[in-house]
């Protein structure tokens, strides 16, 4: 299994739900959506009213789902859930929306791949709390209009420029998540290790939170692997050293980056001499999609400034040379 990959799955998700925040006092950093989401939610509790839409993007693991549920939980209202993929017809999401409670958050994660058909259903649900369903079928089928109570939905994406512009005018709120500062992860490593029951010193939080990638999902990741290392190689306690040498055995290096950042940086270097290169050809030399590098891999390492999107593709950094031990093509401006 990879580290940094996307969702989390089976084992993990229990994991994950049990180091969830619960409220906004919990969630750490993101201090500027925190405090507009925190005047939002006061405003619309005070008015009685259900919360705007809101549409939260950003890479995978920075805490999309999390802040779903902290916004209900704030705003004391029930809570469902789905994606984009998962709503395959019409009838699909209008059994959902007809058995929300008033002001209940709908949270729908990937809302980028909602099918065409899917989205005609949201979008007067989303502007007039109504629905048209259509009953019977052939030349006897009508059409009727359906009332919804009030909701919130809380759209999450990995890529705002994937949504339809419809779709993305019908949220009053877009929250943008930044990658986490190593002070933040570093919280987020004390906060999870407190909640599991993990003695670590303050060295070896920090450790973990550099090597995080800026993500609070790979921080946990990273602290529950640590954590097996500590308890099999040392006494249980995740000390500055036990912290480097798990990760040492993981491959995660200095920089955070893991064997599939590093394929993809070497391809670049190495097969494709620094770019400019289509992703799809990098896809091709690295035997993974375009998404998971689109999705998953390369937006930390262009916010690291180990790799540049240009309109002619792909570039390789000075920094990229540098991480390599390459000398840098002469001419570059890079
Ligand atoms: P996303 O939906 O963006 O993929 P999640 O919301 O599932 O990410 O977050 C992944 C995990 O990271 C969660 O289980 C949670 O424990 C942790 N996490 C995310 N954001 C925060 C935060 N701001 N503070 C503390 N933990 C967080």
């Amino acid at each position: 299994e990879r580290l940094i990959g996307g969702a989390a799955q089976g084992d993990e998700g229990r994991f994950d739900r049990a180091l969830r925040p619960r409220g906004l006092a919990e969630y750490i950093g993101q201090a500027s959506v925190c405090e507009q989401m925190e005047i939002f939610v006061s405003a619309a509790r005070a008015r009685g009213e259900a919360l705007d839409h809101v549409l939260i993007f950003g890479p995978p693991g920075l805490g999309k789902t999390t802040m779903a549920h902290v916004i209900a939980n704030e705003m004391q209202v029930g809570f469902r859930q789905t994606s984009g993929p998962v709503l395959e017809r019409p009838g699909d999401l209008a059994a959902l929306l007809t058995n929300l409670e008033p002001n209940d958050v709908l949270f729908i994660d990937e809302i980028h791949r909602l099918s065409p058909v899917v989205e005609e259903v949201l979008y007067p649900a989303l502007e007039d709390y109504q629905i048209d369903i259509v009953i019977g079928e052939g030349p006897a089928a009508r059409s009727i209009k359906l009332d919804l109570p009030p909701f919130t939905l809380v759209g999450a994406t990995t890529r705002a420029g994937a949504l339809t512009s419809p779709l993305r005018d019908r949220f009053g709120i877009a929250q943008r998540l930044e990658f986490y500062s190593h002070t933040d992860l570093a919280r987020i490593v004390d906060r999870s290790a407190q909640i599991l029951g993990v003695e670590i010193v303050a060295a070896g939080a920090n450790e973990i939170a550099r090597r995080a990638r800026g993500t609070p999902r790979v921080a946990n990741r990273l602290l529950r692997r640590v954590r097996d290392y500590a308890e099999v190689r040392a006494d249980g306690r995740v000390s500055e050293a036990v912290a480097q040498q798990a990760m040492d055995m993981l491959k995660v290096d200095d920089n955070g980056f893991d064997i599939m950042d590093r394929k993809l940086l070497g391809a670049l270097v190495e097969k494709f001499e620094g770019g400019p290169v289509g992703v799809e050809s990098l896809a091709a030399a690295i035997g993974e999609a375009r998404e998971t590098i689109e999705d998953v891999i390369e937006p930390y390492l262009i916010q690291q400034g180990f790799m540049m999107r240009t309109p002619r593709g792909r570039l390789a950094t000075s920094a990229t040379y540098r991480h390599f031990g390459l000398p840098q093509p002469a001419g570059r401006a890079t």
